[in-house]
């Protein structure tokens, strides 16, 4: 998939979203991503590798849904610039 491919498609490119289609893995979730967006330069590698197509990018941003975010952390791994951070759910 091409970089304007992406920029057209809001939701991440593993669709479709198979079992987090159907439990929304969300609920399980301890710890959820924060998003420095001053940080983020919307490289999209959250989105790419996010296992839950749980990052959504629309209006050339991105964000989370926390429906679908199993809290697991592999986007603040992967984010080259340290914009995520994952934080306990209060
Ligand atoms: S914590 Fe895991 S499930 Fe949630 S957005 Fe990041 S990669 Fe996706
Ligand atoms: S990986 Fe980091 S820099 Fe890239 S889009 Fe996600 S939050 Fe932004």
């Amino acid at each position: 998939m091409t970089y304007d491919q992406h920029k057209e498609n809001p939701i991440s490119p593993w669709l479709p979203r198979n079992s987090s289609m159907i439990n929304q893995t969300g609920k399980w979730a301890l710890k959820q991503p924060k998003i420095d967006k001053k940080k983020c330069t919307v490289c999209l590698k959250c989105w790419i590798f996010c296992p839950d197509s749980a990052i959504k990018f629309e209006n050339s941003s991105i964000s989370v849904d926390t429906l679908y975010c199993k809290g697991c952390g592999v986007c603040e791994v992967e984010c080259p610039v340290n914009a995520i951070r994952m934080v306990e759910i209060e």
